[in-house]
């Protein structure tokens, strides 16, 4: 088996990679990084029924669909998870995913918490589960109402989540604090290196 097989062989299984953790808490600049940094991750760009922000663009940062587009995908079993998060729904599309898999490539899914439980219910073998924290709960205010994006009572939605977040870490495999961008992109990179090598490993034996 030459080289390249044998990594083609490593990468079959394909890693769901799960980011999640309260809102504000950087996880978009985090996954961004990480994109930047490792050629072999791609992420899932999910669908939302919110409404793009200033410079958001439909395909880029989400599918932005109404209630009734949402529902038609639903009704045709096209997410691997879904949730309602601060009053939206947002969902992983499922032919996103696979399109990502079929190309080798380990899929990065930026998704709430009750999203990240669902994937690893279906998924447990696939999946590596990371939570990322801000360094205190006044940081994660200050973050939250310094983008500048949701109007003070979506502010208040987002900490009272962001609040019950919190208390879902215990349920990821691993926890990451979101003190320097650098750093906290690299204990990831770690991570994820560390599990490609376990998972390989599972899918030789
Ligand atoms: P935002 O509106 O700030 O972009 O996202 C709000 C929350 O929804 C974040 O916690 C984000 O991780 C989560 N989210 C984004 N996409 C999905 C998804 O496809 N599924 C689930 N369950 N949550 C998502």
């Amino acid at each position: 088996m030459t080289a390249e097989e044998r990594n083609q062989e490593k990468r079959a299984g394909g890693l769901l990679i799960i980011i999640s953790g309260p809102s504000g808490v950087g996880k978009g600049t985090i996954c961004n990084e990480l994109l930047k940094r490792d050629k072999d991750l791609a992420l899932s760009i999910s669908a939302t029924t919110r409404k793009p922000g200033p410079g958001e663009a439909f395909g880029r940062e989400y599918y932005f669909y109404s209630d009734e587009e949402f529902q038609e995908i639903l009704d045709k079993d096209g997410f691997l998870e879904w949730a309602e998060v601060h009053g939206r729904y947002y969902g992983t599309l499922k032919s996103r995913v696979q399109e990502i898999m079929d190309t080798g490539k380990d899929c990065i899914l930026e998704i709430d918490v009750q999203g990240g439980l669902q994937v690893y219910q279906k998924m447990r073998n696939s999946c590596v589960m990371i939570f990322v924290k801000a360094p205190s709960e006044e940081e994660m205010l200050r973050r939250i109402t310094g983008r500048n994006r949701e109007k003070p009572e979506e502010i208040k939605r987002r900490m009272q989540t962001a609040r019950w977040e919190m208390t879902q870490e215990d349920k990821y495999q691993y926890t990451v604090i979101n003190d320097q961008l650098d750093e906290v992109v690299e204990n990831i990179l770690a991570i994820i290196r560390e599990e490609r090598k376990e998972h390989a490993s599972a899918i030789n034996r």
